[in-house]
């Protein structure tokens, strides 16, 4: 008899996530984690719980379903999160105008209301700089403000396997995996190191490898192989009152085009922290000893001190690698989609399965899919529960009613990024000359004051 229905290998939001689900649905499961919880990728992420303002120029289906699922890890980790408003500044030089931008948002409204968000706020040069005083006057056009959600990831991550724990889950951390059980074609689980150095076989019906960035260093031991593509991400970390004299009242998040007019970099305000990133770049890098290039932090200073008066000195960095399944096609295409890897159904290897990419905002839903697999392969017909109960266990009433895309167009666009793309840019045309007959022929609402709605924001 194996001990334990399922073994789960990572202890990031993935791992932590699904172990929940699993604990939920009354699976007996174990969680190894080699480090701390979090330590890996979720830790270094841009701490957003956000829909992805930015895949709606490629990947609308995929800001659609994480708005989706941000919805529901808004109602079940309410008190981790804080609503933020981000300023995105608009100049004369910048690639896109005021008009796009406020087509992008607009086109993100209906997203955004799935995750509670505020329809965006149209500001003039005065307002934006009434909004952010230190922000460089010259060559502004203008500014617009939407609002995203900022989480301490870590806490997230503890606060699932807590709940896991509760439910009778088993959560070992700085527990080193040793050898993979391999018999007869059938995984049947890991032999570990535990913290105190005593090594242990942990047997489990299914084991699945949530181990993010390090997939493909798990899955090689099973003889295996995960089209995974790791691009690096690095934000400078300053402490609040470094940037505090910028902001008119307490500081807001910013969207600023980046000095080589490729990329985005948010300004995010988390805490007693100031997050300045994200860079994206190609990772060869073990993601072990990740550490900011040089010229990552260069372009990140160079590129916001266009904006602001960003001292060098930051306190520290963070640097992560993003998990992106490797489907051929241009770069920047690359869909944060998620994949579920059957290692059965692929390649023979019973009791094996292998989740990567997704986004941390989605980690509710890639857990509920995955659990769905464990539960058909042993067996057990409990559904999933993790979006009627907050963290702490107590039911969520009021779940409104929102479809998610249709899984069959998902599917086939997840396979095709070219015409992912035109589905996206279809939308946005069609957005943009709506917006502008709006604008020319329609006396739009009253925007609301920007105080009253930045007041709104903060709540
Ligand atoms: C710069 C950057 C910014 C981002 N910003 C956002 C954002 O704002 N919002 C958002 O939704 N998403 C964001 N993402 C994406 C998001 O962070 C990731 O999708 C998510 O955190 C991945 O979580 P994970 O659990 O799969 O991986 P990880 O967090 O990396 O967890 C994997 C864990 O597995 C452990 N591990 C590895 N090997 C083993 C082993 N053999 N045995 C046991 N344990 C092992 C590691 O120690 C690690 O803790 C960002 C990513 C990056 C890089």
């Amino acid at each position: 008899m194996s001990p334990y229905d399922v073994l789960i290998l990572g202890g990031g939001i993935t791992g932590a996530g699904i172990l929940r689900d699993c604990a939920l649905r009354g699976l007996k499961a174990c969680l190894i984690e080699k480090g701390d919880p979090a330590q890996g990728t979720t830790a270094n992420s841009s701490h957003l719980i956000h829909g992805g303002l930015r895949y709606l120029l490629y990947d609308r289906l995929t800001t659609h379903a994480t708005s989706w699922d941000s919805g529901h890890i808004v109602r079940i980790a309410r008190p981790l999160l804080t609503r933020l408003p981000i300023l995105w500044p608009v100049y004369s030089w910048h690639t896109h105008g005021l008009e796009t931008i406020h087509t992008l948002m607009k086109a993100y409204s209906p997203f955004q209301k799935m995750k509670y968000g505020l329809p965006p706020l149209r500001l003039t040069c005065e307002e934006t700089l009434r909004l952010v005083p230190g922000l460089t006057a010259e060559n502004l056009k203008g500014g617009l403000v939407f609002d995203e959600w900022v989480i301490n990831p870590t806490l997230l991550v503890r606060q699932n396997l807590e709940a896991a724990s509760q439910m009778g889950a088993e959560v070992l951390t700085r527990t080193e995996t040793e050898e993979s059980l391999i018999q007869s074609g059938r995984l049947e689980g890991m032999r570990v190191k535990k913290e105190s150095g005593e090594s242990v076989e942990i047997k489990a019906k299914l084991t699945v490898n949530a181990t993010g960035p390090w997939v493909n260093a798990v899955a090689r031991n099973w003889g295996l192989f995960i089209p995974l593509k790791l691009r690096k991400g690095t934000h400078l970390v300053y402490d609040v009152s470094a940037l505090r004299s910028q902001f008119s009242d307490s500081p807001v998040g910013m969207l600023l085009e980046a000095a080589d007019q490729e990329r985005y970099i948010f300004i995010i305000p988390a805490g007693e922290k100031i997050l300045v990133g994200p860079t994206d770049i190609p990772c060869h890098e073990n993601p072990d000893r990740l550490r900011p290039d040089p010229d990552e932090i260069r372009y990140l200073i160079q590129s916001t001190q266009k904006y602001l008066k960003l001292p060098e000195d930051f306190q520290n960095t963070l640097c992560g690698a993003r998990p992106i399944i490797d489907k051929t096609g241009n770069e920047k295409l690359l869909s944060r989609e998620y994949e579920i890897f059957d290692h059965e159904a692929l390649e023979g290897l019973k009791g094996a399965i292998t989740i990567a990419g997704g986004k941390m905002s989605s980690y509710r839903m890639m857990a509920e899919d995955l659990v769905d697999l464990l539960c058909r392969k042993l067996g057990k017909s409990a559904s999933c529960t993790t979006y009627r109960k907050t963290l702490p266990g107590e039911e969520i009433r009021d779940i409104p009613q929102v479809s998610l895309p249709n899984p069959l167009l998902k599917n086939f666009l997840m396979n095709h990024p070219r015409l992912r793309e035109i589905h996206a840019l279809a939308y946005l045309g069609a957005g943009f000359v709506k917006h502008i007959l709006t604008r020319t022929f329609t006396q739009e609402p009253p925007p609301p004051d920007l105080w009253q709605y930045y007041h709104d924001l903060k709540r």
